[in-house]
């Protein structure tokens, strides 16, 4: 028997039997690992994309504990769409096959409410559901949560990245505090952190292995000799042709210049510095968190605001007078497990700044010269997500769970479309894909939310 075989845990013998049926034959490596502290009753805090078999994790932990007898609400599982909803439900019945009578009921914004309300008057044993509409029946008091031994927090991160984080303290709040809490994110933003230090008690952290090396970023300095600065930058765009850059300048004036310039070419850029108006920057911050638009030129201050994990490039259009600053700089790709990019346009004049970089860090770089066979055609890379603009935020009571449904219900578009959702005081963002978003311009400009007519339109 190995440390992998199921048969190595505790599990009831009904389990285990169940487990051979689904030919899951042996454990995952986040199974391996997250198992034996949840069945004993830690709390854990995982590292899990969907196909790591995380469903299967938690969902054997939930089962174990599960009385059957009890008809009471005893596990809820948070999941950040109604798609991934639907899924860990399915997965967790077919993992509970094996026991009779048990009841798992999902919970989800888009859906109509009578059915689940006649549900919830027939009771359950597991919920797995959206905060937002969780939160609606709780305020409704159609459900209790005060015998839950378990939470879940599936896509923790996408949660948060939704607008979900008062939403999921709401719901927190109202469950037992000598609960289990079990949660599961593919990144670790600094926010991650601090909910897992306010709702978990002393959390096992599981990290499956990943091919991190610790020297995560790639650094290259381009000497750009003759060439006009802002043409080398073009060249590097043609070159890495990514999701998220950001270019880095000295001085707001600049960052503006640049960014227009970026923008004559076709590229889907804006700069981000403090001359702007406070409108202007959510919304440039909205685009380039949400992937609506790729290139941020930015100045060190301004790019404070950005909160993005990991950034796929970034470019040092000068080198920053400042060693800290450039490693401050850097610093912003290559995280979350992923390589990052960072590259420099040096000139000759530049060449001593590189050597006191070298000196501060304590290596050398090599100048290399830029690129010369990037692709001619001026294929400006466009951005996976389109971000809409709601005229309407908290002062007007509009919550996360309100622009999903709204986006999602009724014949909508799909859960796994809708990115980013962001709320303001009177006005909100949310991020769909390209493909979708005249789909979501209608649906939202129906009246679909909150019964109202917000102005709706399509930030360019
Ligand atoms: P998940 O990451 O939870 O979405 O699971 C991914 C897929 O792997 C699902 O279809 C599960 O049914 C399947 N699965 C989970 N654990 C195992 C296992 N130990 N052996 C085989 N398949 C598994």
């Amino acid at each position: 028997m190995s440390h992998s075989d199921f048969s190595s845990l505790k599990l009831h013998p009904d389990l285990i039997e169940n487990l051979k049926t689904l030919n899951y034959q042996s454990m995952t490596p986040i199974q391996a690992q997250s198992l034996p502290p949840i069945l004993e009753g830690k709390d854990v805090i995982a590292q899990g994309q969907t196909g790591s078999g995380k469903t299967a994790a938690f969902g054997l932990g939930l089962l174990q504990k599960l009385n059957v007898k009890r008809f009471r609400i005893q596990s809820l599982v948070l999941c950040p769409t109604r798609e991934l909803a639907d899924q860990v439900a399915k997965e967790i019945r077919r993992l509970g096959r094996g026991i009779h009578n048990i009841k798992v009921l999902t919970l989800c914004g888009g859906s109509p409410m009578g059915p689940q309300i006649g549900s919830l008057e027939h009771g359950a044993h597991i919920i797995v559901g959206t905060p937002g509409r969780i939160e609606d029946h709780l305020r409704k008091e159609r459900l209790k949560l005060d015998e839950v031994s378990t939470l879940v927090l599936d896509e923790a991160d996408r949660m948060l990245e939704m607008g979900f984080q008062e939403s999921l303290d709401n719901i927190i709040s109202q469950t037992p505090s000598d609960r289990q809490t079990l949660l599961f994110s593919a990144t670790f933003p600094k926010k991650i952190e601090a909910i897992s230090k306010n709702i978990m008690k002393s959390p096992i952290a599981v990290t499956v292995a990943s091919t991190h090396d610790g020297n995560s970023i790639e650094q290259h300095f381009f000497n750009i000799k003759n060439t006009d600065r802002t043409d080398a930058l073009i060249i590097l765009l043609q070159k890495y042709q990514v999701e998220s850059t950001i270019v880095f300048c000295n001085t707001k004036a600049e960052t503006q210049r640049v960014a227009d310039t970026l923008r004559e070419a076709g590229y889907s850029a804006l700069a981000l510095h403090g001359d702007l108006e406070q409108k202007e920057r959510d919304q440039t911050l909205a685009r380039f968190a949400n992937k609506s638009t790729s290139i941020v030129v930015a100045t060190d201050v301004a790019a404070r605001g950005i909160d993005i994990d990991s950034l796929d490039l970034v470019i040092n259009f000068h080198l920053s007078k400042d060693n800290e600053v450039h490693t401050h700089r850097i610093g912003r790709t290559g995280r979350s497990g992923k390589r990052g990019t960072a590259c420099t346009l040096i000139s000759d004049k530049e060449t001593f700044k590189l050597g006191k970089l070298e000196e501060y860090l304590g290596e050398t770089f090599a100048q290399v010269p830029l690129p010369a066979d990037t692709p001619s055609s001026q294929t400006a890379h466009y951005p996976p997500m389109t971000t809409i603009q709601i005229d309407g935020g908290k002062k007007q009571k509009v919550r996360p769970g309100d622009i999903l449904g709204a986006l999602t219900g009724d014949k909508g578009i799909d859960g796994s479309d809708v990115g980013k959702i962001q709320i303001f005081e009177n006005w909100s963002f949310v991020a769909v894909a390209h493909k979708a978003s005249k789909a979501a311009l209608k649906k939202l400009s129906e009246g679909q939310l909150k019964g109202r007519n917000f102005k709706v339109r399509r930030l360019k």
